[in-house]
């Protein structure tokens, strides 16, 4: 049966994560994609501090985000 509690992160999960997305957790950042990339910028990642043990690595922000409408595994709550 899926857990829909636990936690994501690239050692559980590791088809779930890009390289960068992986770099960035592991450096204790957020890999949340905020969407919009500024001129000259490689990436789009949050890169706020990670929240410990927050799924994916997230900071307080997005993790917060990310279970307004989903499973801290990441699947849809409806
Ligand atoms: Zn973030």
């Amino acid at each position: 049966m899926q857990d829909r509690n636990r936690i994501v992160t690239p050692y559980t999960d590791p088809d779930r994560f890009t390289p960068e997305e992986k770099a960035a957790f592991d450096a204790g950042k957020c890999c949340w994609d905020v969407g919009d990339s500024h001129w000259g910028q490689r990436d789009t990642m949050c890169h706020q501090p990670s929240q410990p043990g927050a799924p994916f690595g997230y900071c307080v922000v997005h993790a917060h985000r990310l279970l307004e409408d989903h499973w801290p595994d990441g699947s849809p709550r409806r």
